[in-house]
């Protein structure tokens, strides 16, 4: 289509009015009264100058304040980065500065970690929202900054104006000035490579996460427009989160129930219940965290009708599990990355679902498996994936050397390199065998995390497992296993290691195993291999 994400939210407004937009601690906000809120909030943005094409960083957890300052921005035309409420202050400055954002929307809470760095970012105007503002509380609980400083706004040190989210709701202007938005137009900067490396900011357009919203739509064929309730427990902050958890609910006017702290179970399983979800978009650990807390069984989640699992693989004894504690709700794999905006494949719904595999390509996307001579290989071969589709970025922020490495013109097309080795089986089903960059060599084998890790995963006393290579005098790298166990479970490495050779060939058998209480994640939940590598490597040393 040649929709802009703007016209998802009015054409939802127009259609389902009265139909609660977002849920939030017991606050509802109807699509009316969101696309009117996000009106208000593009006109002020306007009016205290931020422009067309400018960069609107947002650092916000998902609450309503995250839905009304994405759209209020794009409807003013500007860019919006997504900026992760974990960052520390440099990893905040270096995106800040990166980005060239003149207007950056936080947390209260957050707000010291701005002032850290105020003075060597290009920030001109900071908007503060406190989590109150979200909820029908007096006004004198609200934002004390603004509390003392009624009206607009007050001096920070780095010349820039600090402003009330709330106060610029209530801008006097209601309607904002049109602008020219265009679906090649970059509505988003999201960052990636935080697990792998430098951060670059990838570009996607109206048009690619217009596309991704369409595509996830396509895909669920027995939406019910104006009837379902999304749980939005995932991060809007990460694009996973921002196009199946907030643009496709807007797209289709589902209810969004927003979690604003994914890593609290309780909170978690309570929201499925208060809101009656139907949806609920997760990750392997998200799922794996329900089926393990002792509270579960309290809870009814037999609303849940669909989960789509992605950003890492999904162990099936997860899976397995989490359909028997709700009752059958219908979980199934995808996988994406950011440059796609990001859903490239998923399993069938309502069809034939491949245990271990990511599925077939969403509607729209091309995908091939290619071996190193750049040739595409013959099914059931391992080769690197690439992907084509109006899902897939324009590019890396300012970084047109990072770009050529991963955007690449061949049979009349521009494929995305996803940089994950895969094989296509022989009905069109593909498979993640790994990352290319996480192989572990052996002895001169190649060793796939993933696989070690199913088998970790199928011990009865493993709660979370990553597999990782380590240096080894005599074979290059060995396997290093780090596990969290299950509460109140016990195992020995002697005992895990016994249990992988009973699966495993013995060059793949972890040759160490440590435990810890949690395994590291980012903000996603997605298990940090990287940095156990780096700490088991140092721990060597
Ligand atoms: P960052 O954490 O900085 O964003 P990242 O490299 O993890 O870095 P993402 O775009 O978040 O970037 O994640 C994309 C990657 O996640 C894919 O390239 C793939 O390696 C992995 N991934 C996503 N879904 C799956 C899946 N179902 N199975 C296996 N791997 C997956």
């Amino acid at each position: 289509s040649n929709d802009v994400l703007p016209d998802l939210l009015r054409r939802t407004a127009e259609a389902f009015p009265g139909r609660a937009a977002l849920g939030f601690l017991g606050a509802t906000t109807t699509y009316r009264e969101l696309w009117q809120d996000v009106g208000h909030f593009a006109a002020a943005l306007q009016r205290i100058g931020v422009r067309p094409g400018e960069r609107v960083s947002i650092m916000l957890p998902n609450c309503p304040q995250f839905v009304v300052a994405f759209y209020g921005a794009l409807l003013a035309g500007a860019t919006v980065v997504n900026t992760s409420p974990l960052y520390v202050a440099s990893e905040l400055e270096h995106q800040l500065r990166d980005s060239g954002s003149e207007t950056l929307i936080l947390l209260d809470a957050f707000y010291p970690r701005y002032s850290a760095v105020a003075g060597r970012v290009p920030v001109q105007r900071v908007i503060v929202t406190g989590i109150q503002d979200a909820l029908p509380f007096p006004k004198s609980v609200l934002y004390p900054l603004k509390a003392r400083r009624e009206g607009h706004w007050v001096n920070v040190r780095a010349g820039g104006s600090v402003y009330a989210f709330r106060n610029l709701l209530r801008s006097p202007s209601t309607t904002p000035r049109p602008v020219t938005l265009r679906p090649d137009d970059v509505a988003l900067l999201q960052y990636t490579g935080g697990t792998t490396g430098v951060p670059k900011g990838a570009m996607l357009t109206h048009g690619n996460l217009v596309a991704n919203a369409e595509q996830a739509r396509a895909w669920m064929t027995d939406l019910r427009p104006g009837q379902e309730v999304t749980l939005a427990a995932i991060p809007f902050f990460h694009v996973y989160g921002m196009t199946v958890a907030m643009n496709l609910s807007v797209l289709i006017g589902a209810t969004i129930a927003l979690v604003p702290n994914a890593r609290d179970i309780k909170m978690v399983l309570s929201q499925i219940v208060a809101s009656g979800a139907t949806l609920f978009p997760g990750v392997p650990t998200l799922y794996n965290a329900i089926n393990n807390h002792p509270d579960t069984r309290d809870f009814d989640l037999t609303t849940i009708r669909a989960c789509i699992s992605g950003s890492a693989p999904l162990p099936l004894e997860t899976a397995r599990q989490f359909r028997q504690t709700t009752g059958g709700a219908n979980l199934v794999e995808g996988y994406g990355l950011t440059e796609a905006s990001p859903i490239t494949h998923v399993n069938p719904i309502y069809g034939e679902q491949r245990e271990g595999s990511i599925g077939l390509p969403l509607p729209g996307v091309d995908a091939l498996v290619v071996g190193e001579d750049g040739q595409p290989v013959p099914e059931g071969e391992v080769g690197e994936l690439w992907v084509s589709g109006p899902n897939v970025m324009k590019g890396y922020w300012n970084r047109p050397d990072e770009t050529a490495k991963v955007l690449r013109e061949a049979h009349g097309q521009t494929w995305l390199l996803t940089g994950d080795m895969a094989v296509m089986d022989e009905a069109g089903y593909f498979r993640i065998v790994d990352r290319k960059k996480d192989l572990i060599i052996a002895g001169g084998y190649n060793i796939y995390p993933r696989e070690v890790e199913e088998v970790l995963y199928a011990h009865p006393a493993v709660l979370e497992a990553a597999a990782v290579g380590v240096p080894d005098p005599y074979r290059g790298e060995s396997v290093h296993a780090a596990l969290a166990l299950k509460p109140g479970m016990k195992a020995t490495e002697a005992e895990i290691i016994a249990h992988c050779r009973l699966h495993l060939s013995p060059y793949k058998v972890p040759r160490s195993v440590e435990f810890r209480a949690e395994l590291p994640k980012t903000a996603v939940g997605k298990i940090l291999r990287r940095q156990l590598a780096e700490e088991a490597r140092a721990a060597r040393q």
